[in-house]
């Protein structure tokens, strides 16, 4: 069965890691493509035809989450190209670790850009064809780390706990429209944000897991199936943790 047929969603950071196995998971169920990448030119070109091969309508837009008025002319593509915009997935993100004496201004900020402000930018410019088709799903990528806090990601895990309120806030003002908004909260994913963790052996992380095993990308890609797709029409402004059991 096919959950998302000829809806169209637009998901952020697909070049690469989760946000590419969302991409290629929503085309599996049916939905049409519209995906955003900062630098990853050839990745997002390889991602556009794989999906297209799929027989949905499919295509990259370099475009910088962080960047209000970039969100804006995009939001405006993509209404151009595909008519409408159904599902909105706010993946794009980035991480800068480091312990909070360390912790530069400039890094505090780079993270608050890319990852908080980014989801603001973009639900504002979603929330307009979604109220005029009186339906919608935003999914607003956390971390269990907004959840948790984590020594050495001070910034990261506050612009990911902002998420989290930002979503409930949005859900209760939409919500009479039909517009639902929900967060993810994946755990440790094997994608290029995570790479240095294997550094030193990965089994030492996996004692904190209860599942044992770092998650796939396709572990998210999954709660992101459930969230976008009518499967989920009566939940939101809640908090989805896919993170093998570390949230309790
Ligand atoms: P990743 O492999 O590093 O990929 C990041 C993606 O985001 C890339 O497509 C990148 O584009 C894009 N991106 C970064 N900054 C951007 C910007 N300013 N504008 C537009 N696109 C931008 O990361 P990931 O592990 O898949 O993570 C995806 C999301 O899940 C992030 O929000 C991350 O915080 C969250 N998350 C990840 C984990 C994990 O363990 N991996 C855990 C919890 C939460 P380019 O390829 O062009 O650079």
């Amino acid at each position: 069965m096919k959950l998302l047929d000829n809806k169209v969603a637009l998901i952020t950071g697909a070049s690469r890691g989760i946000g590419e196995a969302i991409a290629i998971k929503f085309a599996e169920h049916g939905a049409h493509i519209a995906f955003t990448y900062l630098s990853s030119e050839e990745k997002a070109k390889a991602l556009e035809e794989k999906l297209s091969a799929m027989g949905v309508k499919a295509k990259g837009y370099k475009s910088d989450a962080g960047d209000y008025k970039a969100a804006e002319e995009l939001a405006n593509n993509v209404a151009k190209d595909f008519n409408t915009i159904d599902i909105c997935v706010n993946n794009a993100g980035i991480s800068r670790d480091n312990l909070l004496l360390r912790l530069t201004p400039e890094q505090w900020d780079e993270v608050m850009q890319a990852n908080l402000k980014s989801v603001f930018n973009l639900t504002k410019q979603v929330i307009r064809p979604m109220m005029k088709s009186r339906s919608g799903s935003i999914i607003n990528m956390s971390s269990i780390v907004g959840v948790k806090g984590n020594a050495g990601q001070a910034a990261y895990a506050a612009s990911k706990a902002g998420i989290i309120g930002f979503t409930k806030s949005i859900a209760a003002e939409v919500g009479s429209r039909n517009i639902r908004c929900n967060v993810i909260a994946p755990g440790f994913v094997e994608t290029d944000m995570t790479h240095y963790l294997k550094d030193g052996g990965a089994e030492k992380w996996f004692e904190k897991i209860p599942l044992g095993r770092f998650g796939k990308t396709d572990d998210i890609a999954d709660a992101a199936l459930f969230l976008a797709s009518d499967m989920s029409r009566y939940i939101t402004g809640q908090v989805l943790s896919v993170c093998g059991g570390m949230s309790m």
